[in-house]
């Protein structure tokens, strides 16, 4: 008998070794320990044999021992696959319609705190306001969304790292007040549109304008899923697909105007939609750029100053951004 153990296949545990003791020795007391699921098996086996033959038919039992033992490894690994792709599912699902779990929502609260400590958030009303709209709603699904870093969105365009939203929204909160109006151009996302929105309420005006069709779709799909939804159902908040570096001419003029990608310099258009005692934010450069940050006096005069060096992608034509692929 034990001339056969070495042909027992490894994966048998011992539980499972015991069965083959068992089948060959068919005493009562061996048998009592065969699990009442193995038994089937044992019963025509035992039935058409005598101890002369056992060696004969122990070559035959294995096979149907190994079946039975892949089977049911065969049938936990395909519960497990089935709770691993409902789970996906619904994660996914949960995602899509914008239910942000509980832990996601502690990990954007945990962000703005980091941002707050750091020194880069220094008012409540910009903590709140970015604690409200939470960036894990638009971000590309399965990137990072907490972490401090700009993300790809896709067609050569990034989603702002969390720093840079919270610096723009530092810089424009008092140009954002209820009742007023704001531009985003190169909107991306809709993150930073949310969040005026939000800011301006109800009897303002948000425009995002983005000129790849595709990233304006989605954005309008991030801001659906958000705290800012009802504002677009109200009207107060708008993306257009449009070139933005002629600014949005329909509302004008603006008392914010924020400018998401980087330009050679700053459009005219844009300072001419601009109110007096209002402010635009634009990082204007190409490889070495600086966040500019232009107020237009009463006069229409208007005073620059230079608030950080940084890295945006450019504002450019549709063709040129899409060449870049
Ligand atoms: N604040 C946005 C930044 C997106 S990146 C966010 O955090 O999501 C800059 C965006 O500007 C890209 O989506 C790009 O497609 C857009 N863009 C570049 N040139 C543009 C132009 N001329 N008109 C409108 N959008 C432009």
């Amino acid at each position: 008998m034990s001339a056969y153990l070495p042909t027992t296949p490894r994966f048998l545990n011992s539980r499972r070794n015991s069965i083959h003791l068992a089948a060959v020795g068919s005493s009562s007391s061996s048998r009592s320990r065969i699990p009442s699921s193995y038994s089937f098996l044992l019963r025509p086996l035992a039935s058409s044999s005598s101890s002369d033959e056992a060696p004969n038919y122990f070559p035959d039992f294995c096979p149907l021992l190994r079946m039975e033992v892949l089977r049911s490894s065969y049938n936990q690994l395909f519960r497990a696959t089935h709770i691993l792709l409902l789970f996906t599912i619904s994660t996914n699902f949960f995602a899509e319609k914008g239910f942000m779990t509980k832990a996601s929502l502690e990990k954007n609260k945990g962000l703005v705190e980091n941002l707050c400590q750091y020194g880069v958030i220094k008012s409540k009303k910009v903590a709140e306001m970015m604690e409200t709209i939470d960036r894990g709603l638009f971000v590309p699904y399965g990137s990072q969304p907490y972490s401090d870093s700009p993300m790809p969105i896709g067609y050569n365009a990034t989603i702002s790292a969390p720093h840079m939203h919270a610096t723009c929204l530092e810089l424009l909160k008092d140009h954002l007040k209820p009742g007023m109006r704001a531009l985003d151009v190169g909107s991306g996302t809709g993150y930073l549109t949310a969040c005026f929105a939000m800011m301006v309420g109800p009897d303002g005006h948000a425009i995002g304008v983005e000129h790849i069709p595709e990233l304006g779709a989605a954005s309008i799909k991030n801001i659906k899923r958000s705290a800012a939804e009802p504002l677009m159902r109200g009207g107060s908040l708008s993306v257009h697909v449009a070139d933005g570096r002629l600014g949005w001419p329909e509302l004008a003029p603006y008392d914010t105007i924020h400018v998401g990608a980087a330009a050679s310099e700053v459009p005219k258009a844009l300072l001419d939609q601009l109110k007096p005692g209002g402010r635009i934010v634009i990082p204007v450069g190409n490889f070495f750029q600086e966040l500019k940050v232009i107020d237009k006096n009463p006069d229409g005069s208007v005073a620059t100053r230079t608030d950080a060096s940084v890295r945006y992608v450019p504002l450019t034509s549709r063709s040129a951004q899409l060449h870049e692929l």
